[in-house]
């Protein structure tokens, strides 16, 4: 048995063998060989808190290929307004409010996100969905928006969101801490900035973007984009003292051994367990 495996054979041990990741998209906004990157933290047996929704109705089939149902998803986060992010989400509306018209949903729908991408999601949804179901807005379906710092209880966690900073659209990450006491960091599909560092330091689960390997920037030119690549990510895990790493927002061209070749480059600067899931990976938190 490898370390990585013995490790998370203690994991489900100890911790609340429900609380699992389940990687829905691992891509940057372009990629065409996997879907872009999103994730749901399963909290519970039947409840998934979903992080953003990737650019359009693949989302639907990235659902239903990890067996979560639309009626057990009633928290969904979304960190900014780009579209490999965003427009997913326009597609669970129609087909919760379509399922809330036919009484197959209970509970309400929560949507959280920051002040300013809210009437980004009302403005495309009143354009492209269906009134009867638009009318659903504000009666039950809820988008509450967070303001920097602001905590939230969502399912069993309480979820603090804060602003990445970001110079290319206003991003917000969250931190919260797991049923089982492990700490979950996301800083959204951009670089670790230092502003962040008390909340990422020692963090049990770091996720971070990896445009590419470092060997093959200059192919990919992630800066020019405001984003990282592999050598880059796990430096700062490495710094920041995090226990588990996982990448995602990552190219698409090396898909078939991105894995192989992102743990390679990425185990010379980082000691942690690195995590390099392919789409629809499950990961026990
Ligand atoms: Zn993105």
């Amino acid at each position: 048995m490898n370390r990585r495996s013995g490790n998370m054979f203690k994991r489900i041990r100890k911790g609340n063998c429900m609380e699992k990741l389940i990687i829905l998209g691992t891509g940057n906004a372009n990629v065409t060989r996997c879907f872009n990157t999103c994730f749901a933290i399963q909290a519970r047996e039947d409840e998934y808190f979903l992080v953003d929704t990737g650019g359009g109705n693949g989302i639907l089939a990235q659902l239903e290929k990890a067996d979560i149902p639309l009626t057990q998803i009633h928290e969904i986060f979304l960190s900014h307004e780009h579209t490999d992010h965003l427009l997913g989400l326009i597609w669970l509306i129609r087909m919760i409010a379509a399922k809330m018209k036919q009484d197959q949903y209970q509970g309400d729908l929560n949507i959280y996100c920051h002040a300013n991408l809210k009437q980004t999601i009302l403005t495309i949804a009143k354009l492209t969905v269906q009134d009867k179901f638009f009318a659903l807005i504000g009666k039950r379906i809820f988008i509450h928006t967070v303001a920097d710092g602001e905590t939230r209880r969502i399912l069993d966690y309480d979820v603090h969101f804060f602003d990445i900073r970001s110079t290319k659209a206003e991003q917000y990450g969250f931190d919260l801490t797991l049923q089982n006491g492990r700490r979950f960091v996301f800083v959204g599909d951009e670089p670790y900035r230092a502003h962040e560092y008390e909340l990422a330091r020692g963090a049990d689960w770091f996720l971070h973007e990896a445009f590419c390997l470092y060997s093959q920037a200059d192919v990919f030119k992630p800066y020019e984009k405001h984003h990282t690549t592999v050598k880059e990510a796990c430096e700062t895990a490495q710094m920041l003292g995090a226990k588990n790493l996982i990448l995602y927002h990552t190219e698409d061209r090396n898909i078939q051994n991105r894995k192989a070749l992102y743990s390679k480059e990425g185990g010379a600067y980082y000691s942690g367990n690195l995590f390099v899931p392919d789409d629809l990976d499950v990961i026990a938190l």
